[in-house]
Protein backbone atom coordinates (compact mmCIF):
# COMPACT_ATOMS: atom_id res chain seq x y z
CA UNK A 1 0.00 0.00 0.00
CA UNK A 2 1.27 3.36 -0.76
CA UNK A 3 2.10 5.55 2.38
CA UNK A 4 0.36 8.63 3.04
CA UNK A 5 3.16 10.69 2.50
CA UNK A 6 5.04 8.84 -0.19
CA UNK A 7 8.66 10.03 -1.98
CA UNK A 8 7.59 10.06 -5.41
CA UNK A 9 10.03 9.56 -8.74
CA UNK A 10 8.49 11.30 -11.36
CA UNK A 11 10.02 9.87 -14.40
CA UNK A 12 10.12 12.15 -17.48
CA UNK A 13 9.79 15.77 -17.73
CA UNK A 14 7.62 16.94 -20.53
CA UNK A 15 4.40 18.71 -19.74
CA UNK A 16 3.29 15.51 -18.12
CA UNK A 17 6.18 14.96 -15.37
CA UNK A 18 6.00 19.01 -15.34
CA UNK A 19 1.96 18.98 -13.97
CA UNK A 20 2.51 15.61 -11.66
CA UNK A 21 5.72 17.80 -10.28
CA UNK A 22 3.28 20.59 -9.23
CA UNK A 23 0.06 18.36 -8.77
CA UNK A 24 2.65 17.06 -5.55
CA UNK A 25 4.44 20.19 -5.21
CA UNK A 26 0.73 22.29 -4.11
CA UNK A 27 -0.19 19.60 -1.52
CA UNK A 28 3.43 19.73 -0.09
CA UNK A 29 4.08 15.84 -0.76
CA UNK A 30 7.99 15.23 -1.71
CA UNK A 31 9.33 14.29 -5.38
CA UNK A 32 12.05 13.95 -7.35
CA UNK A 33 12.16 14.16 -11.15
CA UNK A 34 14.17 12.17 -13.69
CA UNK A 35 14.78 13.07 -17.19
CA UNK A 36 16.94 11.15 -19.75
CA UNK A 37 16.84 13.86 -22.29
CA UNK A 38 15.22 12.35 -25.03
CA UNK A 39 12.68 14.49 -27.34
CA UNK A 40 9.91 15.36 -25.77
CA UNK A 41 6.51 16.23 -27.66
CA UNK A 42 6.18 19.49 -25.30
CA UNK A 43 8.87 20.57 -26.55
CA UNK A 44 7.05 20.84 -29.98
CA UNK A 45 3.50 21.22 -28.84
CA UNK A 46 2.03 24.04 -29.80
CA UNK A 47 0.44 24.58 -26.92
CA UNK A 48 -3.72 25.54 -27.74
CA UNK A 49 -6.45 24.77 -26.03
CA UNK A 50 -9.60 23.69 -27.85
CA UNK A 51 -13.08 23.34 -26.83
CA UNK A 52 -14.33 22.19 -30.20
CA UNK A 53 -13.31 18.64 -32.82
CA UNK A 54 -13.83 20.66 -35.49
CA UNK A 55 -13.88 17.42 -38.01
CA UNK A 56 -17.50 17.14 -36.48
CA UNK A 57 -18.31 20.62 -34.84
CA UNK A 58 -18.43 18.66 -31.98
CA UNK A 59 -17.13 19.33 -28.14
CA UNK A 60 -14.07 17.74 -27.06
CA UNK A 61 -14.43 15.24 -24.32
CA UNK A 62 -15.24 16.66 -20.77
CA UNK A 63 -14.17 19.70 -22.49
CA UNK A 64 -15.74 22.81 -20.10
CA UNK A 65 -14.74 21.53 -17.45
CA UNK A 66 -10.89 20.23 -18.54
CA UNK A 67 -10.81 23.83 -19.84
CA UNK A 68 -11.77 25.42 -16.40
CA UNK A 69 -9.30 23.70 -14.58
CA UNK A 70 -6.25 24.06 -16.90
CA UNK A 71 -6.83 28.03 -16.97
CA UNK A 72 -6.91 27.99 -13.28
CA UNK A 73 -4.14 25.88 -12.73
CA UNK A 74 -1.66 27.38 -14.96
CA UNK A 75 -2.64 30.90 -13.40
CA UNK A 76 -1.57 29.10 -9.99
CA UNK A 77 1.78 27.96 -11.32
CA UNK A 78 1.94 31.63 -12.98
CA UNK A 79 1.69 33.00 -9.96
CA UNK A 80 4.10 30.75 -8.47
CA UNK A 81 6.85 31.23 -11.28
CA UNK A 82 6.08 35.03 -12.45
CA UNK A 83 5.79 34.26 -15.55
CA UNK A 84 2.58 34.55 -17.77
CA UNK A 85 1.71 30.67 -18.88
CA UNK A 86 -2.04 31.02 -19.97
CA UNK A 87 -3.28 33.54 -22.74
CA UNK A 88 -6.79 33.70 -23.79
CA UNK A 89 -7.02 33.58 -27.43
CA UNK A 90 -9.94 33.00 -29.77
CA UNK A 91 -9.96 30.59 -32.68
CA UNK A 92 -11.78 31.42 -36.13
CA UNK A 93 -12.74 28.51 -37.90
CA UNK A 94 -13.05 28.85 -41.36
CA UNK A 95 -15.76 26.96 -43.16
CA UNK A 96 -14.76 24.75 -45.76
CA UNK A 97 -17.53 24.82 -47.98
CA UNK A 98 -21.71 25.45 -48.00
CA UNK A 99 -22.29 22.06 -45.89
CA UNK A 100 -19.70 22.92 -43.73
CA UNK A 101 -21.69 26.15 -42.67
CA UNK A 102 -25.20 25.53 -42.87
CA UNK A 103 -24.18 22.83 -40.01
CA UNK A 104 -21.60 25.35 -37.63
CA UNK A 105 -24.78 27.85 -38.15
CA UNK A 106 -27.87 25.67 -36.85
CA UNK A 107 -25.92 24.15 -34.01
CA UNK A 108 -24.30 27.88 -33.09
CA UNK A 109 -27.88 28.53 -32.68
CA UNK A 110 -28.64 26.22 -29.94
CA UNK A 111 -30.01 23.16 -28.62
CA UNK A 112 -26.41 20.90 -29.57
CA UNK A 113 -23.70 20.11 -27.08
CA UNK A 114 -21.15 22.45 -29.31
CA UNK A 115 -23.67 25.24 -29.20
CA UNK A 116 -22.17 26.83 -25.81
CA UNK A 117 -18.73 26.55 -27.32
CA UNK A 118 -19.47 28.83 -30.86
CA UNK A 119 -20.68 31.41 -32.42
CA UNK A 120 -21.18 32.85 -35.90
CA UNK A 121 -18.89 35.43 -37.34
CA UNK A 122 -20.18 38.29 -39.55
CA UNK A 123 -17.57 38.58 -42.34
CA UNK A 124 -17.03 42.23 -41.67
CA UNK A 125 -15.48 41.35 -38.30
CA UNK A 126 -12.53 39.15 -39.87
CA UNK A 127 -9.56 40.44 -40.59
CA UNK A 128 -8.46 41.87 -43.51
CA UNK A 129 -6.09 39.27 -44.61
CA UNK A 130 -8.32 36.12 -44.57
CA UNK A 131 -10.34 35.07 -47.26
CA UNK A 132 -13.17 33.09 -46.60
CA UNK A 133 -15.56 32.40 -49.43
CA UNK A 134 -18.24 30.28 -47.35
CA UNK A 135 -18.14 32.27 -44.05
CA UNK A 136 -16.59 31.54 -40.50
CA UNK A 137 -17.29 31.18 -36.99
CA UNK A 138 -15.83 31.63 -33.86
CA UNK A 139 -14.36 29.47 -30.51
CA UNK A 140 -14.33 32.32 -28.35
CA UNK A 141 -13.82 30.72 -25.14
CA UNK A 142 -9.93 28.88 -26.70
CA UNK A 143 -6.45 29.37 -24.83
CA UNK A 144 -3.26 29.38 -25.45
CA UNK A 145 0.02 28.20 -23.19
CA UNK A 146 3.41 28.67 -23.26
CA UNK A 147 4.36 25.07 -23.04
CA UNK A 148 7.85 26.27 -22.92
CA UNK A 149 8.09 28.86 -20.77
CA UNK A 150 6.39 26.29 -18.11
CA UNK A 151 8.23 23.34 -18.25
CA UNK A 152 11.55 25.15 -18.24
CA UNK A 153 10.71 27.59 -15.62
CA UNK A 154 9.52 24.40 -13.37
CA UNK A 155 12.76 22.16 -14.48
CA UNK A 156 14.67 25.38 -13.07
CA UNK A 157 12.59 25.49 -9.87
CA UNK A 158 13.42 21.77 -9.51
CA UNK A 159 16.49 21.85 -9.90
CA UNK A 160 16.99 24.76 -7.32
CA UNK A 161 15.43 22.85 -4.60
CA UNK A 162 17.82 20.16 -5.64
CA UNK A 163 14.62 17.59 -6.75
CA UNK A 164 15.85 17.38 -10.58
CA UNK A 165 18.27 14.90 -11.85
CA UNK A 166 19.40 13.86 -15.62
CA UNK A 167 18.66 10.11 -15.44
CA UNK A 168 16.97 7.35 -16.89
CA UNK A 169 14.29 5.13 -15.60
CA UNK A 170 12.57 2.03 -16.59
CA UNK A 171 10.26 -0.34 -15.55
CA UNK A 172 13.81 -3.08 -15.14
CA UNK A 173 15.06 -0.41 -12.76
CA UNK A 174 11.75 -1.54 -10.13
CA UNK A 175 11.09 1.30 -7.41
CA UNK A 176 14.55 2.57 -6.36
CA UNK A 177 15.46 2.81 -3.61
CA UNK A 178 14.41 5.81 -1.28
CA UNK A 179 11.09 6.10 -3.23
CA UNK A 180 7.69 4.68 -2.32
CA UNK A 181 5.99 5.30 -5.84
CA UNK A 182 7.09 6.04 -9.55
CA UNK A 183 4.75 7.95 -11.84
CA UNK A 184 5.20 7.15 -15.49
CA UNK A 185 5.02 10.21 -17.89
CA UNK A 186 7.95 9.56 -19.90
CA UNK A 187 5.39 9.79 -22.79
CA UNK A 188 6.05 7.73 -25.84
CA UNK A 189 9.33 7.39 -23.99
CA UNK A 190 6.90 4.35 -22.20
CA UNK A 191 5.66 2.23 -24.98
CA UNK A 192 7.79 -0.86 -24.41
CA UNK A 193 6.99 -0.73 -20.74
CA UNK A 194 3.35 -0.94 -21.09
CA UNK A 195 2.84 -3.14 -24.13
CA UNK A 196 4.28 -5.89 -21.29
CA UNK A 197 0.64 -5.46 -20.14
CA UNK A 198 -1.04 -5.24 -23.33
CA UNK A 199 -1.72 -1.92 -23.39
CA UNK A 200 -0.27 -0.09 -26.69
CA UNK A 201 0.62 3.43 -26.57
CA UNK A 202 1.33 4.70 -30.33
CA UNK A 203 3.08 7.16 -31.70
CA UNK A 204 1.69 9.96 -33.53
CA UNK A 205 4.43 12.19 -35.46
CA UNK A 206 3.43 15.29 -35.78
CA UNK A 207 5.08 18.85 -36.99
CA UNK A 208 5.02 22.68 -36.52
CA UNK A 209 6.35 25.65 -38.36
CA UNK A 210 6.95 29.04 -37.26
CA UNK A 211 6.79 31.71 -39.68
CA UNK A 212 7.13 35.34 -40.44
CA UNK A 213 4.52 36.64 -43.24
CA UNK A 214 5.11 40.06 -45.05
CA UNK A 215 1.97 41.67 -43.37
CA UNK A 216 0.45 41.37 -40.42
CA UNK A 217 -2.38 37.88 -40.19
CA UNK A 218 -4.34 39.47 -37.04
CA UNK A 219 -4.05 38.48 -33.05
CA UNK A 220 -6.68 35.48 -33.63
CA UNK A 221 -5.82 31.65 -34.01
CA UNK A 222 -7.13 31.03 -37.30
CA UNK A 223 -7.62 27.29 -38.89
CA UNK A 224 -8.61 25.87 -42.16
CA UNK A 225 -7.43 22.81 -42.54
CA UNK A 226 -4.34 24.21 -40.81
CA UNK A 227 -4.55 26.61 -37.95
CA UNK A 228 -2.12 29.65 -37.55
CA UNK A 229 -1.45 30.80 -34.18
CA UNK A 230 -0.15 34.29 -33.31
CA UNK A 231 2.70 34.40 -30.59
CA UNK A 232 2.71 38.07 -30.49
CA UNK A 233 6.12 39.50 -32.08
CA UNK A 234 5.12 39.44 -35.39
CA UNK A 235 5.38 35.76 -36.41
CA UNK A 236 3.22 32.59 -36.16
CA UNK A 237 3.38 28.85 -35.42
CA UNK A 238 1.86 26.90 -38.49
CA UNK A 239 0.39 23.35 -37.91
CA UNK A 240 0.64 20.62 -37.83
CA UNK A 241 1.19 17.28 -39.76
CA UNK A 242 -0.26 13.99 -37.80
CA UNK A 243 1.26 10.63 -39.65
CA UNK A 244 0.93 7.32 -37.99
CA UNK A 245 3.99 5.44 -39.78
CA UNK A 246 6.95 7.80 -38.64
CA UNK A 247 8.42 6.36 -35.27
CA UNK A 248 10.94 8.90 -34.98
CA UNK A 249 10.85 12.66 -34.34
CA UNK A 250 12.54 13.12 -37.40
CA UNK A 251 11.76 16.88 -39.51
CA UNK A 252 9.85 16.18 -43.37
CA UNK A 253 11.90 18.15 -46.40
CA UNK A 254 8.14 19.04 -47.63
CA UNK A 255 6.49 19.75 -45.21
CA UNK A 256 6.87 23.46 -44.56
CA UNK A 257 6.36 23.89 -48.37
CA UNK A 258 2.79 22.22 -47.41
CA UNK A 259 2.28 23.78 -44.18
CA UNK A 260 3.07 27.44 -46.06
CA UNK A 261 0.34 26.34 -48.52
CA UNK A 262 -2.36 25.04 -46.46
CA UNK A 263 -2.18 28.74 -44.63
CA UNK A 264 -2.24 30.75 -47.08
CA UNK A 265 -5.13 29.48 -48.16
CA UNK A 266 -6.70 31.00 -45.84
CA UNK A 267 -5.82 34.64 -46.71
CA UNK A 268 -6.58 36.65 -49.58
CA UNK A 269 -3.02 37.87 -51.02
CA UNK A 270 -0.13 35.62 -48.79
CA UNK A 271 2.80 37.74 -50.29
CA UNK A 272 5.87 36.07 -48.71
CA UNK A 273 6.35 33.91 -45.78
CA UNK A 274 9.77 33.18 -44.36
CA UNK A 275 9.97 30.03 -42.16
CA UNK A 276 11.94 30.28 -39.65
CA UNK A 277 11.66 27.25 -37.56
CA UNK A 278 10.90 23.62 -38.53
CA UNK A 279 9.91 21.18 -35.41
CA UNK A 280 8.96 17.32 -35.22
CA UNK A 281 7.60 15.40 -32.65
CA UNK A 282 5.86 12.50 -31.00
CA UNK A 283 2.65 12.26 -29.61
CA UNK A 284 1.91 9.67 -27.55
CA UNK A 285 -2.04 8.36 -28.01
CA UNK A 286 -3.82 5.71 -27.12
CA UNK A 287 -6.25 4.15 -29.42
CA UNK A 288 -9.64 5.96 -27.86
CA UNK A 289 -7.39 9.25 -27.68
CA UNK A 290 -7.38 9.09 -23.76
CA UNK A 291 -4.95 8.80 -21.71
CA UNK A 292 -3.39 6.06 -19.35
CA UNK A 293 -3.57 6.64 -16.01
CA UNK A 294 -3.08 5.15 -12.23
CA UNK A 295 -2.07 1.80 -11.12
CA UNK A 296 -1.73 -0.80 -13.93
CA UNK A 297 -0.55 -4.25 -12.19
CA UNK A 298 -0.99 -5.88 -8.56
CA UNK A 299 2.50 -7.22 -9.02
CA UNK A 300 4.13 -3.87 -9.16
CA UNK A 301 1.96 -2.02 -6.87
CA UNK A 302 4.40 1.22 -6.84
CA UNK A 303 4.08 2.27 -10.64
CA UNK A 304 1.38 4.67 -11.35
CA UNK A 305 1.17 5.70 -15.23
CA UNK A 306 0.63 8.87 -16.44
CA UNK A 307 0.87 8.23 -20.21
CA UNK A 308 -0.79 9.07 -23.50
CA UNK A 309 -1.89 12.52 -23.28
CA UNK A 310 -2.56 12.40 -27.01
CA UNK A 311 -2.90 15.56 -28.99
CA UNK A 312 -4.81 17.74 -26.36
CA UNK A 313 -2.14 17.19 -23.44
CA UNK A 314 -2.79 20.90 -22.36
CA UNK A 315 -6.38 20.96 -21.62
CA UNK A 316 -6.40 17.31 -20.45
CA UNK A 317 -3.34 17.69 -18.78
CA UNK A 318 -4.44 19.56 -14.72
CA UNK A 319 -7.36 17.38 -14.58
CA UNK A 320 -5.85 14.03 -15.21
CA UNK A 321 -2.79 14.72 -13.66
CA UNK A 322 -4.69 15.53 -10.15
CA UNK A 323 -6.49 12.09 -11.24
CA UNK A 324 -3.73 10.31 -11.16
CA UNK A 325 -2.38 12.00 -7.89
CA UNK A 326 -5.82 11.16 -5.74
CA UNK A 327 -5.59 7.62 -7.17
CA UNK A 328 -1.72 7.43 -5.87
CA UNK A 329 -2.68 8.66 -2.82
CA UNK A 330 -5.91 6.96 -1.86
CA UNK A 331 -8.18 10.21 -1.93
CA UNK A 332 -10.38 7.98 -4.87
CA UNK A 333 -10.56 4.22 -5.01
CA UNK A 334 -9.05 4.55 -8.68
CA UNK A 335 -8.89 6.65 -11.70
CA UNK A 336 -12.21 6.92 -13.47
CA UNK A 337 -13.07 4.07 -15.99
CA UNK A 338 -12.61 6.26 -19.12
CA UNK A 339 -8.96 6.76 -18.48
CA UNK A 340 -8.74 3.38 -16.72
CA UNK A 341 -6.08 0.77 -18.37
CA UNK A 342 -8.81 -2.20 -17.95
CA UNK A 343 -10.75 -0.84 -20.74
CA UNK A 344 -8.04 -1.79 -23.27
CA UNK A 345 -9.63 -5.28 -24.74
CA UNK A 346 -5.74 -6.40 -24.43
CA UNK A 347 -5.19 -5.64 -20.89
CA UNK A 348 -3.72 -8.67 -19.66
CA UNK A 349 -4.33 -7.42 -15.77
CA UNK A 350 -8.12 -7.45 -15.78
C1 LIG B 1 3.44 18.90 -33.66
C2 LIG B 1 2.70 18.80 -32.37
C3 LIG B 1 1.82 19.82 -32.01
C4 LIG B 1 1.10 19.72 -30.82
N1 LIG B 1 0.26 20.74 -30.49
C5 LIG B 1 -0.48 20.65 -29.35
C6 LIG B 1 -1.37 21.69 -28.99
O1 LIG B 1 -1.49 22.71 -29.67
N2 LIG B 1 -2.12 21.53 -27.85
C7 LIG B 1 -2.00 20.41 -27.06
O2 LIG B 1 -2.70 20.31 -26.06
N3 LIG B 1 -1.14 19.43 -27.38
C8 LIG B 1 -0.39 19.51 -28.50
N4 LIG B 1 0.46 18.50 -28.83
C9 LIG B 1 0.47 17.30 -27.98
C10 LIG B 1 1.37 17.48 -26.76
O3 LIG B 1 2.64 17.78 -27.22
C11 LIG B 1 1.37 16.21 -25.92
O4 LIG B 1 0.05 15.92 -25.47
C12 LIG B 1 2.25 16.37 -24.67
O5 LIG B 1 3.41 17.08 -24.98
C13 LIG B 1 2.63 15.03 -24.09
O6 LIG B 1 3.44 15.30 -22.96
P1 LIG B 1 4.17 14.16 -22.15
O7 LIG B 1 4.84 14.84 -21.02
O8 LIG B 1 3.24 13.04 -21.90
O9 LIG B 1 5.28 13.58 -23.17
P2 LIG B 1 6.64 14.25 -23.65
O10 LIG B 1 6.49 15.70 -23.80
O11 LIG B 1 7.10 13.48 -24.83
O12 LIG B 1 7.65 14.04 -22.44
C14 LIG B 1 8.25 12.78 -22.16
C15 LIG B 1 9.41 13.03 -21.22
O13 LIG B 1 9.94 11.77 -20.79
C16 LIG B 1 11.35 11.79 -20.92
N5 LIG B 1 11.78 10.39 -21.04
C17 LIG B 1 11.52 9.54 -22.06
N6 LIG B 1 12.06 8.33 -21.78
C18 LIG B 1 12.63 8.44 -20.55
C19 LIG B 1 13.32 7.53 -19.69
N7 LIG B 1 13.53 6.24 -20.03
N8 LIG B 1 13.75 7.97 -18.48
C20 LIG B 1 13.55 9.26 -18.10
N9 LIG B 1 12.91 10.16 -18.88
C21 LIG B 1 12.44 9.74 -20.07
C22 LIG B 1 11.62 12.69 -22.11
O14 LIG B 1 12.93 13.17 -22.12
C23 LIG B 1 10.58 13.78 -21.84
O15 LIG B 1 11.08 14.67 -20.88
C24 LIG B 1 1.25 18.58 -29.99
C25 LIG B 1 2.16 17.59 -30.33
C26 LIG B 1 2.89 17.69 -31.51
C27 LIG B 1 3.89 16.61 -31.83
Amino acid sequence: MTPKRPHVLIAGDGIAGCLIAWELHLRGCSFVVWSDGSPAASDVAAGMSNPVSFKRILPQWNARAQQDEARARYQTIESQIGTILWRDLPIVRIFANEEYAKCWVERAAGGHAVSPFIEVLEISSLHKSINAPFGAGLVPDAGWVNVIALTEASRLKWQQQGSWEQRPWTMADGCPQGFDVVVDCRGTGGAEDLAAFGLELRRNHGEVIRVKPAESWGERIVNNANWVLPLGDGTYRVGSTYHWGIHEPVCLEDTPRALIQGASNARKTPGEIECLEHLAGLRPTCFDRRPILGMISKDYPYYHACLGWGARGVTIGPTVARWTIEAMLGERDAVPDEVHPKRFPTFTEK
